[in-house]
């Protein structure tokens, strides 16, 4: 699942909207983006070609709605940023989510219900699973130091 910053502004309007023609897309779009008829129509059809997006013709136009759940679409994307990083720096990305995220006390107990509960299958050790050479852990560079 590649979806472009461009296309995500898209697929969030008809995540909103549920049902919704290019027209209206491109009015609400246009709060923040110049964008001409044409980009949209370009935008939605990659969209369509990919799988995204359905489309029907109702009267003159058409109307577009999602193939794919924006929770779905939220957490592949940030599998996909996390897939970046080594393993090993996954938590501390978190402590930042964690630090900048407004919570409410709900939120935050929440939090130490899930935290309690991964408790269950802690591990001794995070492991990296990076190729040696692009990140600096440990075994990557007792391996180094074995190759000379
Ligand atoms: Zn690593």
């Amino acid at each position: 699942m590649t979806i472009s910053n461009a296309e995500w502004d898209i697929m969030r309007v008809v995540w909103a909207q549920e049902r919704v023609t290019s027209s209206a897309i491109l009015t609400i779009l246009n709060q923040k983006l110049q964008w001409t008829s044409s980009t949209i129509k370009t935008l939605l059809k990659r969209l369509v070609d990919k799988g995204y997006l359905a489309t029907e013709k109702v009267g003159k136009g058409f109307v577009y709605s999602a193939l794919i759940s924006e929770q779905e679409a939220i957490y592949h994307q940030v599998d996909e940023l996390f897939d970046k990083f080594c393993p090993t720096k996954h938590l501390d990305i978190i402590r930042h989510v964690i630090t900048r995220t407004d919570m409410t006390l709900d939120d935050i107990e929440q939090l130490q219900e899930l935290l309690e509960a991964k408790k269950a299958t802690a591990v001794d050790e995070v492991t990296c699973t990076c190729i040696p050479g692009q990140c600096t852990c440990k075994e990557h560079l007792e391996l180094e130091a074995s190759h000379g």
